[in-house]
Formats: C-alpha cells, sequence, structure tokens
C-alpha cells in the first residue's frame, strides 16, 4: 500500500532494521524468554529509540526510523505479554 515504487528496497531497509537485534549478541544469555528488551539491550535504550524517532524526520533515512520504531513497537508489546 506505501511505497509502491520502491517496495523492494522499502521492504529490504525496513527488513533490515532486524540487525538492531544483533545487540543481544552482546547480554548473557542471549535470549532469555522472560527479559524484556525495551531499556536493556545498548540498541534498545531510550537513547536510541530517542534518535530512531529523530531520523523519520530525516528525509533519507526515514524507512529506516520508520522500520526501527516498529521494530521497537513490537519489543514493547512483547514486554507487555
Ligand atoms: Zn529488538
Amino acid at each position: 500500500m506505501f511505497f509502491r515504487k520502491y517496495w523492494l528496497k522499502a521492504w529490504l531497509i525496513m527488513l533490515a532494521t532486524m540487525l538492531v537485534d544483533l545487540d543481544h549478541l552482546l547480554a548473557s544469555p542471549v535470549y532469555d524468554p522472560a527479559r524484556c528488551s525495551i531499556g536493556f539491550h545498548p540498541l534498545h535504550q531510550w537513547p536510541a529509540i530517542l534518535v530512531y524517532a529523530l531520523i523519520v524526520f530525516v528525509r533519507p533515512l526515514r524507512l529506516l526510523g520508520i522500520g526501527l520504531l516498529i521494530h521497537t513497537l513490537l519489543d514493547g508489546l512483547d514486554c507487555l505479554v
């Protein structure tokens, strides 16, 4: 529905935002089902999330920012469940 002219590029950029989860490799254990990512992992800290929100307003980085905010939102929902 969005980005019809360059949907593949938009999809790849948003898919690439999952790489932000590489910061989980710094934690021990790497995966803990009871742990909330938001506020724990370095790229899931509030200052980083603020940067993600700000780059939404920088045109060349807009898709990256949107993807990172969606990622953060989904991680946040995971914390609530
Ligand atoms: Zn994450």
